[in-house]
């Protein structure tokens, strides 16, 4: 066991502090180096890097953590590895190879292990992949010159005064054009999505709603989180879009797996209107940072919407859903195959 770094864990927030590497590995003349941890968590940039004028860049995000057993885990992150991939191939940049990726997201949160909490302090060392273009490009194409690094950093836990329904509005705006970059994990959707949200919090929303941005009627997802439902029967329904501009959430799809297959719950994947929430029973939104933040409250232009199994205290269902999933990442019941990497 590495001695812990001496860091109040239950008191972090969600801010960065570098810890003591990242990873680093370039790609130049159509091959990727072999790739290294790095102590210098600065990086030196062409002023004509692709990056800076025509926003190649691709991210990912995921956590380690300490499991019951004392095991540090991470959880899924092959998922994290090919979605990265359709992510750069989308914007014309190299694929940092699969099986690589998950073996650098190892190393580095092995050499970071000391910055890992501890389990049971709801704190994880946040694991953030992410790609970007170095080489000059002044024309507008593809860069021919690029790095893919990995930072971690220790963050708090996502509740601090336990799990609160928050409230959403319905965005004026539209967070991805319909058939464009809104399912990629890309940096340039979030320079999109920061106006909206910067309005939404001025006004008291935890988030946005973003409906389909082709017709305005189909629910899509909030700013950097999937939005699910519950029907009145119990059932759970997840929003597709047939723009494809929802980002395909990892959590998302593994909690659709968890309900059909280990709770026994009848899961739709359909379009959902926006018009016919007000008969579903609760509503969350889900990402890795808080597996799933209960919604209260949608409020549109014109109309109020209460979830009402999951307006004073989170729902049920979502309840039940969430913590099945926490289980599962804790190592607190058996994971479906190949879900927990450990790491050491
Ligand atoms: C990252 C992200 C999510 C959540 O995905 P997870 O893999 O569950 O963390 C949802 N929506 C957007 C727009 C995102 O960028």
């Amino acid at each position: 066991m590495v001695e812990k770094k001496n860091i109040d864990w239950g008191s972090l927030g969600f801010a960065y502090q570098h810890t003591d590497y990242s990873y680093v590995s370039n790609y130049a003349d159509g091959a990727w180096d072999e790739g290294s941890l790095t102590p210098d968590h600065t990086v030196q940039l062409s002023e004509c890097a692709g990056l800076l004028h025509y926003c190649q860049e691709v991210f990912e995000g995921l956590k380690a953590y300490t499991q019951s057993n004392g095991d540090i885990v991470c959880f899924r992150p092959d998922l994290n590895a090919s979605r990265m991939a359709d992510s750069a191939r989308r914007i014309c940049m190299p694929e940092f190879p699969v099986e690589r990726f998950v073996e650098a997201v190892k190393q580095v949160v092995k050499a970071n292990a000391a910055w890992v909490p501890p389990y049971g302090s709801g704190a994880t060392l946040y694991v953030r992949p992410f790609m970007f273009a170095t080489g000059d490009v002044i024309g507008v194409k593809p860069a021919d010159q690029y790095q893919f690094r990995i930072l971690v950093t220790p963050v708090g836990p996502y509740y601090k005064g336990g799990v609160k329904p928050v409230k959403l509005q319905v965005s004026s705006y539209d967070r991805a054009a319909p058939h464009g970059t809104g399912n990629i994990k890309a940096g340039l959707n979030y320079a999109m999505s920061l106006y909206p949200s910067v309005e939404a919090h001025s006004k008291g929303y935890a988030d946005n709603m973003f409906l389909d941005p082709e017709t305005r009627s189909y629910v899509e997802e909030s700013g950097g989180a999937n939005i699910i439902f519950v029907a009145d029967d119990g059932t759970l329904v997840v929003p597709q879009s047939f723009t494809d501009s929802i980002l395909p959430s990892i959590t998302r799809r593994s909690l659709v797996y968890v309900a059909e297959n280990m709770l026994g719950m009848k899961v739709e994947q359909r379009p959902v209107r926006f018009d016919e929430i007000d008969q579903f029973v609760e509503c969350g939104m889900c990402g890795t940072a808080a597996v799933i933040s209960p919604v209260g409250e949608v409020d549109s232009a014109d109309k109020k919407i209460i979830f009402k199994n999951g307006f004073e205290t989170v729902g049920p269902v979502m309840a039940k859903l969430r913590q099945t999933l926490v289980d599962i990442q804790q190592g607190d019941i058996e994971a479906p195959e190949g879900w927990i990497y450990k790491i050491c």
